[in-house]
Formats: C-alpha cells, sequence, structure tokens
C-alpha cells in the first residue's frame, strides 16, 4: 500500500503511532486485537452477499455463510440471546433498523435525554429518530443525577410511549432493566435496551444484563466488546423475522462481510476467561481512576462510577470540557468534553469530561498506574496555562506508554 498510496500509508502510520504514544481514555474507544483487525481488512470486502446465510441473493456466498453463521451462533452463546442479527453496520443503523421493525413514524419513543448520557439515535431532534418519532425524553434527578425510575414511570404513564430506549454514552452507573421492565409493562410499551458502551461489561457479568428483560437489545461492536467497528441486535425468537427484514432490505443493503468475519472473531474471544477477567479490570481501573480525582478534589457526575467511565465537573475549578480536553491532548492524554446533567454550556463547549477506561485497560495498565492517569490530568488541569506542565506531562506520559506497548509486533 505504501507503494500505491503512500499518502495514506503515512496518515495510517502516524494514526498508529498517535495511538501508542498517547493515553486513549474516550471511553467509546478500544483496541481491537490482531486478529480481528486481520479479519477485517480480509477478502470478505469482495463479497456480495444480500439476505441471510442459506437465502442470499446472489450466488458464491457458501464461504461467508461460514462466517455469519458463526458469528450468530457464537454471540447468541455470549450474550444468552435468542435470535441475533450481526449485519448492522453501526449502532446508529441497528437502532434505526430496531425503531423500523416496531414501530411506525409518529409514534411515541421514551429515550434519554442527550445531555443527560443518552445517544443521538435514542430521540436528539438533529438526528433521523427525533425527525421520525414523536420523542419524549427522560432525565436523571437533579440531586442524585443518576436515573430515577419513579420519575421514568411517572413520565411513562403521561407520555404512553410505544417504546422505552434505555441505554448511555455517558452514564456512569449501573441500568436497573427490570425496573424499565416492569415500568414498560405498566404502560404497554416495548423495552429496547442499548447496550453499546457496556456490552462487554454485561457479556462479561461486570454488569447486569437486559437480554431477559428487553424485547430488543442493540450494541456497537468495537466499544467495551473490542470488536471491530459495527454492531448488532438481539431479540427474542417472534421478534427475530421482523428484525431480519428491518435490517435486510428495510434499511441496509449488501453486508459488510470482511466485519462479520471480524465480530466472528471478536465474539470467540469475549468467550474466553481472560475477555471476563479484563472486564472486571476495566470496572477496577474506572474505581480506581475515579477514586483518585475524588481525593484530587474534583467533582464527579453522580459522585463516582459503577462501570467503564466516570464524567468530571469542571464548574468548580472555572473550566469548560473545551479548555480541558484541547489542553490534555497536549500533554498526550486523550478524552473528550461532554455535558453533564443540567449543564448550561453548549455542546461544542460543555462544563464536563468524560473519561473512560477501557483502552487503557487493553494496554495492561492497572490500579496504580490509573492513579498516575488521574494525578497527571490532575495536574494539567490545575495549571491549565502552563506549557511547561504541558511539557512534563507529555513526557511522563510517554514513559508510561512505553511501558505498555500496544501492536508491537504491527509491521507499519
Ligand atoms: N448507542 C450508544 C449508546 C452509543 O454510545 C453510540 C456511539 O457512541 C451509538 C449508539 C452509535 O454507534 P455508531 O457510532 O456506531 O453509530
Amino acid at each position: 500500500m505504501s507503494v500505491v498510496d503512500p499518502e495514506i500509508a503515512s496518515a495510517i502510520h502516524a494514526e498508529l503511532e498517535r495511538q501508542r504514544n498517547n493515553i486513549i481514555l474516550i471511553a467509546s474507544e478500544n483496541f481491537a486485537s490482531r486478529a480481528v483487525m486481520e479479519a477485517q481488512a480480509c477478502v470478505m470486502t469482495n463479497k456480495y452477499a444480500e439476505g441471510y446465510p442459506g437465502r442470499r441473493y446472489y450466488r458464491g456466498t457458501a464461504c461467508v455463510d461460514v462466517a455469519e453463521n458463526l458469528a450468530r451462533e457464537r454471540c447468541k452463546k455470549l450474550f444468552g440471546a435468542e435470535h441475533v442479527n450481526v449485519q448492522p453496520h453501526s449502532g446508529t443503523q441497528a437502532n434505526m433498523a430496531a425503531y423500523y421493525a416496531v414501530l411506525n413514524p409518529g409514534d411515541t419513543i421514551m429515550g434519554m435525554n442527550l445531555s443527560h448520557g443518552g445517544h443521538l439515535s435514542h430521540g436528539s431532534p438533529i438526528n433521523f429518530s427525533g425527525r421520525m418519532y414523536r420523542i419524549v425524553p427522560y432525565s436523571v434527578s437533579e440531586k442524585t443525577e443518576m436515573l430515577d425510575y419513579g420519575e421514568m414511570l411517572d413520565l411513562a404513564k403521561q407520555a404512553k410511549p410505544k417504546l422505552i430506549v434505555v441505554g448511555a454514552s455517558s452514564y456512569p452507573r449501573i441500568i436497573d432493566f427490570k425496573a424499565v421492565r416492569e415500568i414498560a409493562d405498566e404502560v404497554g410499551a416495548l423495552v429496547m435496551a442499548d447496550i453499546a458502551h457496556i456490552a462487554g461489561l454485561v457479556v462479561a457479568g461486570a454488569h447486569p444484563s437486559p437480554v431477559p428483560y428487553a424485547d430488543i437489545v442493540t450494541t456497537t461492536t468495537h466499544k467495551t466488546l473490542r470488536g471491530p467497528r459495527g454492531a448488532l441486535i438481539l431479540c427474542k425468537e417472534e421478534l427475530g423475522p421482523a428484525i431480519d427484514r428491518s435490517v435486510f432490505p428495510g434499511t441496509q443493503g449488501g453486508p459488510f462481510m470482511h466485519a462479520i468475519a471480524a465480530k466472528a472473531v471478536a465474539f470467540k474471544e469475549a468467550l474466553t476467561p481472560e475477555f471476563r477477567d479484563y472486564q472486571f479490570q476495566i470496572v477496577k481501573n474506572a474505581k480506581a481512576l475515579a477514586e483518585r480525582l475524588m481525593q484530587n478534589d474534583f467533582d464527579l457526575v453522580s459522585g463516582g462510577t459503577d462501570n467503564h467511565l466516570m464524567l468530571v465537573k469542571l464548574m468548580k475549578e472555572g473550566l469548560t470540557g473545551k479548555d480541558a480536553d484541547e489542553t490534555l491532548e497536549k500533554a498526550g492524554i486523550t478524552l473528550n468534553r461532554n455535558m453533564i446533567p443540567f449543564d448550561k454550556a453548549k455542546p461544542l463547549i460543555t462544563s464536563g469530561i468524560r473519561i473512560g477506561t477501557p483502552a487503557v485497560t487493553t494496554r495492561g495498565m492497572l490500579e496504580p498506574q490509573m492513579v498516575q492517569i488521574a494525578d497527571m490530568i490532575t495536574e494539567v488541569l490545575r495549571d491549565i496555562k502552563s506549557e511547561e506542565t504541558v511539557r512534563s506531562v507529555r513526557a511522563r506520559v510517554k514513559e508510561l506508554c512505553d511501558q505498555f506497548p500496544l501492536y508491537p509486533d504491527l509491521p507499519c
């Protein structure tokens, strides 16, 4: 490739170096294994396979059928699900297909408010979901900054939703899927759990599973699940045909068979005891990082974390999320600005940052390194104008990264 396209080869090489030499704390990112990346870069990218294994609209699909069948079987085993569709290209497309399977335009969805932790595809007015459906957003409690299932029930009784979407992009606490099922049953609604962020935790048992309670479960495959970029949908047997029709031909064309092969590899990895240990370590690391930040006098949304992420409020420091993520990036610490519940700042500015531990845990970092990272974040944020501090932290970040090599044998 470097001969055909040196510019792209050089951008890829620079990206590898960036991933190696920075501390990545973006809660939705991870480092897929070499095996997953090899599968994703394979010849199956060349194959059209509209339809499903055994029911394709193209010839020559025997080999990709093997991959999709393995992906489906492993995925069902992983989540204990009755039916799975592994074709969605992304989390947003999985959600679109799930809605399309059970709703009509104009139906009511209750979804978590974007600024309280929900995702764009849970009903934001600037997303297809907010334009196609009537959205009634639910919020976290102002007092606890956690979900209040009593308030959710009251709202559901008024809103009479056809679907309650539960799941989040920036919510640091356990989600009580059973409570949401009970609320839905009281008002005759369906439940869709979007576990994009916590899927790895769920399969390991580090977070309760929604599978026994939700009618539909969607997830991306590239976050805590540590697979290729993509998504999947799980559902009860009886919804299977509607979900499958909704993915293809409803909202997608040909599946990305190379990505499905890579999903199969990731599911195989996720079925191992090492993966289970990894997920529990993500949570231990998040707790250690959160504890240290609180010892260093930062305020965390809801006062801590139960999962892989935390949200730091920066109002007391007089900083914005934008100030923080820009300066931390210069120091080699990559994370993102994030709205916090009841934020008064604009989405591109924000009053908080989101910090996640899946990627650093994949590198092998443990609690002592989390304490070091929390202290480095503190140093930069307490002295945000100092170029000297940025330089000194940058050097320590590099030392830490060198102790935990990433893709050491990747020829690039
Ligand atoms: N759902 C949740 C909860 C997410 O956090 C995300 C992405 O961050 C998505 C869906 C969308 O995934 P994608 O970016 O693959 O469309």
